[in-house]
């Protein structure tokens, strides 16, 4: 039988840290279904930020991956180290920063993304992977977020959650809540619930530089009460870039939905 986590915890010291934005996961069926999330993953590569005692990290490797994993928690190593000696050429542990690794050099494109993020780091982990060169080196992410941010990165124009992570997530990318998770599925309970985000990149859009798209939903959010006429006032180039696609000056940033700003990023781009 596979030992308890709860074991597994107090077997290695891990009581949780908050600074790390630890809030583990014991059940195994939770994970389970977590792991399940990308789909099919025997003989898939995947690629974990915050193993922690190792709870997902057996899951996903119980679901046939080859897994790498990085943790900044040393004392989690010894745990770690344990499943890798299991699952002997297929876990690699990397002990660091996630915000500092390498990843296409330590875990080769096409993997699958699986975390349970801490949520310090998670916004940053995130916008870094829907940036950069397109098609990205991973084949989908599979998140736990804070529910807000989970709705915020699927909300829709005209929702009191859509902003710049919306736009950020879905220009060329397919994103949908895959799983509500409540509070009381951690070890310690965070404040807030939590869900699961899938991510899975679409064909990206052509003819849109991401930096000037960027920049566009800066601004236009950065006032999201006022009147585009107004926030874009400073972006050399928008205001023609409404009138020649027809959008009105008047409306605010939350009503234009992603096409458009796509669009207008379009424009920006082609007459920069
Ligand atoms: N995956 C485990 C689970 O589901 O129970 C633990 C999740 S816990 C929310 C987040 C984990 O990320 C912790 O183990 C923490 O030590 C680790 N962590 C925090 N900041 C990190 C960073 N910058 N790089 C890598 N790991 C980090």
């Amino acid at each position: 039988m596979v030992e308890p986590l709860r074991d597994i915890i107090a077997r290695h010291g891990l009581q949780a840290t908050k600074a790390l934005g630890q809030n583990f996961i014991l059940d195994r069926h939770l994970l389970a279904r977590i792991a399940a999330i990308p789909g099919p993953l025997d003989g898939a590569n995947a690629y974990e930020v915050g193993p922690g005692p190792g709870g997902l990290t057996r899951a996903i490797l119980e679901a046939g991956a080859s897994l790498v994993v990085v943790e900044r928690d040393r004392r989690c190593i010894p745990a770690l180290a344990e499943l890798e000696e299991e699952f002997s050429g297929h876990l690699k542990v990397i002990s660091g920063d996630a915000l500092e690794v390498d990843e296409q050099a330590q875990v080769g494109r096409g993997a699958h993304i699986i975390a349970n993020l801490p949520y310090n780091v998670g916004t940053a982990l995130l916008l870094r992977w829907l940036g950069g060169e397109w098609r990205p080196w991973w084949a989908s992410l599979t998140l736990m977020f804070q529910r807000e941010v989970a709705e915020r990165i699927v909300a829709r124009a005209g929702s009191n959650h859509y902003g710049r992570l919306s736009v950020a997530a879905q220009w060329r990318s397919t994103p949908r809540i895959a799983m509500a998770v409540h509070r009381s599925a951690f070890v310690p309970p965070p404040k807030v619930a939590s869900a699961v985000v899938h991510i899975v990149p679409a064909d990206e859009p052509e003819g849109v530089d991401p930096v000037v798209l960027e920049r566009l939903t800066a601004a236009a959010f950065g006032q999201r009460r006022k009147m585009l006429r107004s926030s874009l006032k400073a972006m050399p180039g928008a205001l023609d870039a409404l009138e020649a696609l027809g959008i009105d000056p008047e409306r605010r940033a939350e009503t234009v939905d992603v096409d458009e700003y796509v669009a207008l990023a379009r424009y920006l781009t082609a007459n920069a």
